[in-house]
């Protein structure tokens, strides 16, 4: 779930709460999302500090004294700071006891996510795959790299060889302010839907930065989706036209869309769930 506008305000929240602090103690209390790619010990994590924290694509990266630590949260991990006593949430998998009283605790619902204890980076799965990050992409870069696509548009968009960070909320909400069909084929691109592709792909994610950043505070174990204009709104009236949005799951995915804003065909298999 978490996608680049998400990780970009957590990022900046933790960096501010963690750079410089020291780890007391790590407990893993369930080591399946727990992947060592190191000959050590997860506990060699212990006396470390954190030096930086950043995010790559939908990576968030800890650089230790000496290690990094790597989340991908997947579609349902999510960090948790609090105070040590705070009781602790069912599905809390790793504890990171920190110097000043405080917990890091990675959260996860329905296990899908990973945390990797690693010395090299580009031995995490599908970290050395991503493109360039989707906020740092240019135009005329942008333009040159569909040209190596050619399915539909929106697998493009969430392909993280192609920009790294956006996903399948993000990509519904880029479609929808460029006024394109999430299933139109990269060449039959205009001119003009690419150009607004770009235009929308920064303004919804640079918009959408500052949205979470105003909402979500310290709460950074929760969801701020409410203020997406079609993705997980089908059946609601779209906000530019009125017609119901719809719901097509296709290609293993849940897409919305508006029918009126985003007209198109879509060929192949599809189960319409709505609209
Ligand atoms: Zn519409």
């Amino acid at each position: 779930m978490p996608e680049l506008p998400e990780l970009e305000v957590v990022k900046d929240f933790l960096v501010e709460h963690l750079v410089g602090q020291r780890i007391e103690k790590v407990e893993v209390l369930r080591p399946i999302v727990v992947r060592n790619l190191t000959d050590l010990d997860f506990t060699s994590l212990e006396g470390q500090a954190f030096t930086k924290v950043e995010h790559r694509g939908k990576f968030l990266i800890f650089s230790l004294d000496a290690l990094y630590l790597v989340i991908n949260p997947m579609l349902s991990g999510r960090l948790y700071l609090c105070p040590s006593t705070e009781r602790r949430l069912a599905k809390t998998f790793v504890i990171w006891h920190l110097e000043d009283g405080f917990n890091l605790r990675y959260v996860d619902e329905k296990q899908m996510g990973k945390v990797y204890l690693t010395a090299d980076l580009s031995l995490v799965p599908g970290f050395a795959l991503q493109g360039p990050e989707a906020l740092e992409v240019t135009f005329e870069a942008f333009k040159e790299r569909l040209k190596r696509h050619r399915g539909e548009i929106k697998g493009v968009l969430v392909d993280q060889a192609f920009a790294a960070g956006i996903g399948n909320a993000y990509a519904d909400e880029i479609l929808f302010r460029a006024g394109v069909y999430p299933f139109k084929r990269r060449p039959g691109l205009t001119e003009g839907e690419i150009r607004r592709l770009y235009e929308a792909m920064r303004a919804v994610l640079e918009e959408s930065i500052s949205t979470i950043r105003e909402q979500m505070g310290d709460q950074i174990h929760l969801k701020f989706r409410d203020f997406l204009a079609v993705h997980g709104k089908g059946g609601s009236p779209c906000p530019r036209c009125g017609t119901p949005i719809s719901d097509v799951r296709a290609r293993g995915r849940l897409t919305n869309f508006c029918r009126s804003c985003q007209p198109g065909i879509m060929i192949g298999h599809s189960r319409n769930l709505r609209g």
